[in-house]
């Protein structure tokens, strides 16, 4: 920890919104392991966030040239949509969303955020737009107005109490012994996976970005659990442009678009149905999770959804 705050300590007033980033971001994409290497273009411009769209333009990307990442891919997100992103571990899914978050400049084609360049963008700017709800959620040892408030730090209590209320926690926090004081995280109360997401939900909900990253847990949460929280997702995701990165397909039946990467290709995309259609990877997929489901009826799976 120290290796990170130190440089962190030096960037003066982009230190809280990098800080902030960085709670966001880091158990997502193992943060603490990337290295600090785009810098914002000399003339870069803020972002102006018109309508809300992404594009990948023939984007190719390798972490080391001698293995080439994503090949070729495209896709555009219209504004207001959600596309899902599925395939099989070390397909390319987390290497997309890290690229939207540009901490990695691609090798060739675009990346554009409503038509701007993310090339061009200044990053500090990008990354106020982009909500993300991460896997597992971190948490400052602090008490939990401060982790809500993480969202937006001008937000007032009410505000913040209103966006715990929409991600369906407040009535939750009222039971803590110090309800909105009480100090949670390593030092003090332990939240469970499902309340740490809510935390994550409720931040973004209350810095009602644009566009919204969202990582499926991998982790099975009770069903009813699991419901619970994917009300509360719908909400973050509505009206915003939203790319989730999804585990369970039974999650993303609803998406807009399901773009299925393989060896860092899309090689099948449509929706839900489509793709059942089509009898290819993602009907592979959707009948391997369904047999699974059948052997377990309390990990989350609805039963009757082919
Ligand atoms: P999972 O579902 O397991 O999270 P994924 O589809 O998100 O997988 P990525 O994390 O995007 O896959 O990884 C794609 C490929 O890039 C993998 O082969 C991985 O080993 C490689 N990779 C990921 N991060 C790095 C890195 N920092 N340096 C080098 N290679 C990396």
């Amino acid at each position: 920890l120290s290796q990170l705050y130190g440089p962190l300590s030096m960037l003066g007033s982009n230190y809280r919104m990098i800080q902030q980033c960085f709670i966001d971001m880091e158990n997502m994409f193992d943060l603490f392991d990337e290295p600090l290497e785009v810098k914002d273009a000399p003339d870069a411009k803020p972002l102006v966030v018109t309508k809300g769209m992404i594009e990948f333009n023939d984007v190719c990307f390798h972490y080391q040239p001698e293995k080439q990442i994503l090949k070729n891919i495209t896709f555009v997100v219209p504004p207001g949509q959600t596309f899902a992103l599925v395939g099989p571990s070390g397909s390319g899914k987390s290497t997309i969303i890290r690229l939207l978050f540009r901490f990695y400049d691609i090798q060739s084609g675009s990346i554009k955020f409503d038509g701007q360049d993310i090339s061009t963008i200044q990053q500090n700017s990008l990354r106020q737009n982009i909500g993300v709800v991460p896997q597992d959620t971190v948490l400052f040892n602090s008490d939990i107005r401060y982790n809500i408030r993480y969202g937006k730090v001008t937000a007032s209590d009410d505000a913040v109490e209103d966006s715990a209320a929409a991600a369906d926690i407040h009535d939750k926090i009222l039971t803590f012994p110090e309800g909105y004081n009480t100090v949670v995280g390593e030092r003090g109360l332990k939240l469970s996976g499902g309340e740490k997401q809510r935390v994550a939900i409720a931040r973004t909900l209350l810095k009602a970005p644009a566009f919204v990253l969202l990582d499926e847990a991998t982790s099975a949460l009770d069903t009813q659990t699991e419901r619970n929280i994917q009300a509360s997702l719908a909400k973050v995701c509505e009206n915003r442009t939203t790319i989730v990165v999804a585990h369970r397909l039974s999650t993303i039946i609803n998406a807009d678009q399901i773009l299925v990467l393989k060896d860092g290709e899309i090689r099948e995309r449509g929706r839900h149905e489509d793709l059942l259609m089509q009898g290819g990877l993602y009907a592979d997929m959707w009948q391997q999770q369904q047999t699974k489901s059948d052997d377990n009826s309390e990990n989350g799976f609805p039963t009757s959804s082919t």
